[in-house]
């Protein structure tokens, strides 16, 4: 039997040898797998915690007209942020920001209450409300300055400038165009905190300094878009037309002077409709649609027939080869076939008979085209 005993103990100690060994490598594998597979994710997570990062907004740069007038510009807004770990007053917190940002009350409770390093409770609140809240001197309330576009003269060449959304980028007119020079770099400040969300004296702040973004200077010229601005609203109003374009422009560079497409819409509230509509009962995208119609710059987006502007050339041109003279005359129709259309004079049943100067006197459509 004593043989057998012996071979019964070694095979139970290869079996406790090879449990250990597969022990030891099963936990060696989970310990590589996190120390180096996973080690980004939980170093970013560990981070998350440890480190607050508010960031700096850049100043975007102005937009500025021939003249030296600043068409758009930035004011000071506030962000006020809450750091859970660092409340301590957690009932005045919410009471008194849920009164000064006029936020509803559960909607402040859910974000202070919230385990987080730092919880946004809103944006783009008004200088005197930050500094308001900023004077309560509630411990773990955060107010951040940044800036908010603003345009001073509201509508003025609204669909030229264009406008810019909540992160300060471009969405329609010379804002997206020239987005890449006009937004900066946003800056940061990072403070490191312990396990308990507790900041480390010791660590310090780091600031990164955003940089302000290039200025913009355009051609147009703030007095010859009000003053075209003020013809188009009166065209406008006169013939109840739908909308009315004025482009001027400097015809030995192509230098645009104004650019107006009436109705123009508030640069400072580009999300409100200008026109009489009821949008209750309009889905999401309805709704963007007519937004769209809005912001839409008639003078670059739609073709127009150059119509009786070109008559002048037509005329100059045939009066200097001689094709006509003054005082030939023309039997106007009401229309004359060009192809296979039939164009309409504006005059309907006709101008009859007429002479080259009454044809352009009346501005005869059929005249020019034979
Ligand atoms: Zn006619």
């Amino acid at each position: 039997m004593y043989p057998k005993c012996k071979t019964y103990n070694r095979k139970k100690i290869i079996l406790i040898f090879i449990c250990c060994f597969l022990a030891v490598c099963i936990l060696t594998g989970r310990l590589v797998k996190l120390m180096v597979f996973e080690s980004e994710y939980y170093q970013e997570l560990a981070d998350d915690l440890h480190e607050r990062e508010r960031s700096i907004k850049a100043a975007r740069g102005k937009i500025i007209d021939a003249s030296g007038t600043v068409l758009a510009t930035n004011r000071t807004v506030c962000t006020i942020s809450v750091v859970h770990s660092q409340i301590k007053e957690p009932e005045k917190v919410i009471e008194v920001l849920s009164r000064e940002l006029e936020l509803d009350e559960e909607t402040v409770r859910k974000r202070v209450e919230k385990y987080s390093s730092i919880e946004r409770i809103k944006t783009n609140v008004e200088k005197e409300i930050g500094d308001r809240v900023r004077a309560y001197q509630l411990e773990g309330v955060k107010i951040d300055e940044d800036f908010k576009r603003y345009y001073p003269y509201g509508s003025l060449a609204s669909k030229v400038l264009g406008f810019t959304g909540s992160d300060n980028q471009g969405i329609i007119g010379l804002e997206v165009v020239y987005d890449e020079y006009l937004q900066g770099i946003n800056g940061t400040i990072l403070t490191q905190t312990d396990a308990r969300g507790v900041e480390i004296a010791d660590a310090g702040e780091e600031r990164v300094e955003p940089v302000a973004g290039s200025d913009l200077y355009i051609s147009l010229d703030y007095n010859i878009q009000l003053y075209a601005q003020q013809a188009a609203l009166k065209a406008l109003e006169q013939k109840q037309a739908t909308y009315v374009s004025i482009l001027v422009m400097n015809p030995q560079n192509g230098e645009i002077y104004a650019c107006v497409n009436v109705p123009e819409f508030d640069l400072n509230d580009p999300f409100t409709l200008n026109m009489d509509v009821d949008t209750s009962g309009l889905t999401e995208q309805q709704k963007q649609d007519l937004l769209n119609q809005m912001w839409r710059n008639q003078s670059i987006n739609d073709t127009y027939e150059p119509g009786s502007t070109f008559k002048t050339i037509t005329a100059a041109a045939a009066l200097e080869k001689g094709v006509v003279s003054l005082d030939d005359t023309f039997s106007c129709p009401g229309f004359r076939m060009v192809e296979d259309r039939r164009i309409r004079c504006h005059k309907a049943g006709g101008h009859g008979a007429e002479t080259f100067v009454q044809g352009i006197c009346n501005s005869c459509k059929p005249y020019p085209i034979k």
